[in-house]
């Protein structure tokens, strides 16, 4: 009996063993992969892309490289001398719209004296790769690449095309990457749906619970300059006019009064899903945040943060100021900038007329450096969404998928101007000490984080694009 109970127990075993074999059969050999992409994320690391002057060219021609060896179509576009873009493909069955992976190769700059290690070394140290561009955004492009690599190599059956576009640009505002890109190729890209960066596991800003966010909607850049005019003389003197005078009045006026709050269908949505986490009464404050007085609390009390606030309100930030050239010389103008983000569905006209208001003074006129862009929010539900949903709760941390906002641009709102459903998911686990790194000093990546990424990155494009489902 005992015996014969043992034989069986052998049995089980064996037979979960040969199961077990027979899916590692067809699953990708993770170890090899996770080594093969270390070594092309390292190697796209040491390529310069300091933007400006915005040269992608090497380190495009090398990720092209790799696909040719793959045998996987690519294309590259190059829109002024140097910014090249590159396009790569599976294709699907015809007439159904390809899934699309969005990554920048330009980085922002990097002062080689304050780094620990040099910033294009992409050393290997303590689990880190360091690099500029180690988080933003060489890692999100080794995660596409290698999900095509995979699945090419594994001649997975498609039922959607999948296709990654790495562009030029980014950092710089798009003209020559993304946006080229959307105007001068669609044809090129037409997908039915795209992932880009923003958005990232974190924790709810109240509870501190583990959520994961995924960008829908971001802010739309609307920069303003003032110039001032009054009567230049001589620093000797001082007079009612001098256009640096009227300039800090204004700006005193315009500080001092901050655009109001307003809650936007994204926040609002987002909140409500926060509000079953939190306790009493911040939980029914945030479900019933579209009603003034609740808002207000919420923003007094625990979304009082500089980064909460933000997403509750238009923003208007002086950061260039330029007076006289000479201390002794009062100048006839004087000139502002004004860094202003504004909420989806603000009207920039309105939000123009209100800081004119604000101004008061005929003496100082306001231009756009950037006409505002007006992309919608892409919808948080369809397929796509859906999938990123399946794919945190099996692979990342967070106990609720957040809708969420980005307060800075990036190449998703070219994509969402065109009406396609843009999400800002990069599927990797940062602590907010981790995410000052990016654009600052010792940006890195862990391994780890690299490996889970492409994990979750294949997981997703399988979702959405395998046939065997
Ligand atoms: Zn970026």
């Amino acid at each position: 009996m005992h015996s014969a109970r043992l034989g069986f127990g052998f049995l089980a075993i064996a037979m979960l063993a040969f199961a077990l074999r027979a899916q590692a059969a067809s699953a990708p050999d993770w170890s090899a992969i996770d080594a093969e992409a270390l070594g092309y994320y390292r190697a796209y690391l040491r390529f310069d892309t300091t933007d400006p002057p915005d040269n992608t060219s090497q380190a495009i021609a090398y990720l092209k490289s790799l696909l040719d060896k793959d045998g996987i179509e690519n294309q590259t576009f190059e829109s002024v001398p140097g910014a090249v873009n590159l396009v790569a493909r599976i294709p699907g069955p015809p007439g159904v719209k390809p899934f699309l992976m969005m990554s920048h190769a330009d980085v922002v700059p990097a002062v080689a004296a304050d780094w620990s290690h040099p910033p294009f070394s992409a050393d290997l140290d303590g689990g880190y790769v360091w690099a500029r561009g180690a988080i933003d955004n060489k890692a999100h492009g080794i995660m596409a690449l290698m999900t095509l690599i995979i699945i090419k190599r594994e001649k997975l059956p498609l039922r959607r095309g999948i296709e990654m576009m790495v562009n030029a640009d980014e950092e710089a505002g798009g003209a020559d990457g993304a946006q080229w890109m959307v105007k001068n190729h669609w044809n090129a890209i037409d997908p039915a749906f795209a992932v880009n960066e923003g958005g990232s596991a974190g924790f709810d800003p109240i509870s501190g619970a583990p959520v994961f966010r995924v960008a829908v909607a971001e802010k739309n850049v609307d920069w303003l300059k003032l110039t001032a005019r009054g009567q230049s003389g001589h620093g000797s003197v001082p007079t009612a006019d001098n256009p640096t005078l009227i300039l800090i009045d204004a700006l005193a006026r315009v500080v001092k009064r901050q655009p109001d709050l307003r809650l936007t269908p994204v926040m609002a949505h987002a909140f409500a899903l926060m509000a079953p986490h939190e306790q009493s009464p911040i939980s029914f404050e945030l479900a019933h945040a579209n009603r003034p007085p609740m808002l207000e609390a919420l923003s007094r009390g625990p979304l009082h943060s500089d980064s909460m606030q933000a997403l509750l309100r238009d923003t208007i930030t002086p950061t260039m100021l330029r007076g006289s050239a000479k201390i002794n010389v009062i100048p006839s103008t004087a000139t502002a900038g004004l860094d202003c983000r504004l909420l989806p569905g603000t009207d920039p006209s309105a939000f123009l007329e209100s800081v004119t208001k604000l101004i008061g003074d005929r003496r100082i006129t306001i231009d756009h450096l950037q006409n505002p862009a007006s992309a919608a929010p892409s919808p948080d539900s369809g397929e796509l969404w859906d999938a990123i949903n399946r794919v945190v709760a099996r692979d990342l941390p967070g106990d609720v998928v957040l809708p969420w906002m980005t307060t800075g641009g990036t190449d998703s709102r070219f994509l969402r101007e065109k009406g396609v459903p843009s999400y800002g998911f990069i599927p990797i686990v940062l602590n907010a000490r981790e995410e000052r790194r990016f654009h600052g000093v010792d940006e890195r990546l862990s391994v780890k984080n690299l490996d889970l990424g492409i994990r979750a990155t294949y997981d997703l494009a399988l979702d959405v694009c395998g046939a065997g489902k």
